[in-house]
């Protein structure tokens, strides 16, 4: 039975005093006796608060992501930050392969490997995102570009691939208020199953598959209700605290 995993990728926003309202906000809305922690949740924040959000969540059951990490380990990568320097700061998760990333920094499925496997050398997980653009859904193409941004990461970390996380994240589905059906994000996590089945049986059964595109309080339940959904990474919704607790209540 995996755990889910509830995860807000706050993208570039926040300030000192917001993140402290938010973070001070959500563990309120945690601390009351329904919320048994069977449910994982992170925030990945801008590299700039991990120091504060540190601060912040100690002590709590809230645990630190990045949104990024470096595949180097270190040296001439100016404006870079690597895996050692978030295992500093007391970094858990890092998102690699974020939609964003890939669009505008022109990360390659090859480049998002190697930052998985410089995150899991260090003991942070790597939220590994994939999913298809809309022209890529329309022309029938979406399992093809799944698999194959799936299959450099597990062919550069084959052998620790049950340590990553990976998260589904249609990018016509990311910051446009449309989501996947549930059946349609199942259909699609199906197939990254039985992928990382073919890889290894026990990566399978351990791995958690994250939703993420548009994922709000209202459809959060019927998304995490599916047998392959193990949890959402959740961009604009992880900035409002009621609506971030609905969905982590939501995955209980
Ligand atoms: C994301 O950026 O990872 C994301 C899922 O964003 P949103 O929830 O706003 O679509």
């Amino acid at each position: 039975m995996r755990t889910k995993l509830i995860a807000g990728n706050w993208k570039m926003n926040g300030s000192l005093a917001d993140n402290e309202l938010l973070c001070k906000a959500i563990q309120a809305g945690l601390a009351g006796p329904a919320a048994s922690q069977v449910t994982a949740i992170a925030v990945c924040a801008p590299s700039i608060y991990l120091n504060q959000l540190q601060g912040l969540l100690a002590g709590s059951s809230i645990t630190l992501g990045s949104q990024d990490i470096s595949a180097h380990d270190k040296g001439a990568f100016t404006g870079e930050i690597a895996a050692s320097m978030l295992k500093e700061f007391g970094v858990r998760y890092a998102i690699v392969g974020h939609s964003e990333r890939r669009q505008y920094h022109f990360e390659t499925d090859a480049v998002v490997a190697l930052k998985a496997k410089a995150a899991l050398a260090t003991g942070i997980t790597p939220i590994v995102c994939v999913g298809e653009s809309l022209a890529e859904r329309e022309s029938g193409k979406t399992e093809e570009v799944v698999k194959r941004q799936l299959a450099a990461v597990i062919h550069e970390n084959g052998h620790c691939i049950s340590e990553i996380v990976v998260a589904y994240e249609p990018v016509w589905a990311i910051g446009t208020g449309k989501t996947a059906t549930p059946e349609m994000a199942q259909a699609v996590h199906a197939v990254l199953r039985a992928q990382l089945h073919a890889a290894s049986p026990v990566a399978a059964e351990r791995v958690q598959i994250l939703y993420g595109g548009s994922m709000n309080a209202a459809n959060a339940a019927s998304l995490l209700a599916q047998p392959d959904i193990d949890g959402g990474l959740i961009g604009g919704a992880a900035l409002k605290a009621a609506d971030f607790l609905s969905i982590i209540a939501a995955a209980r």
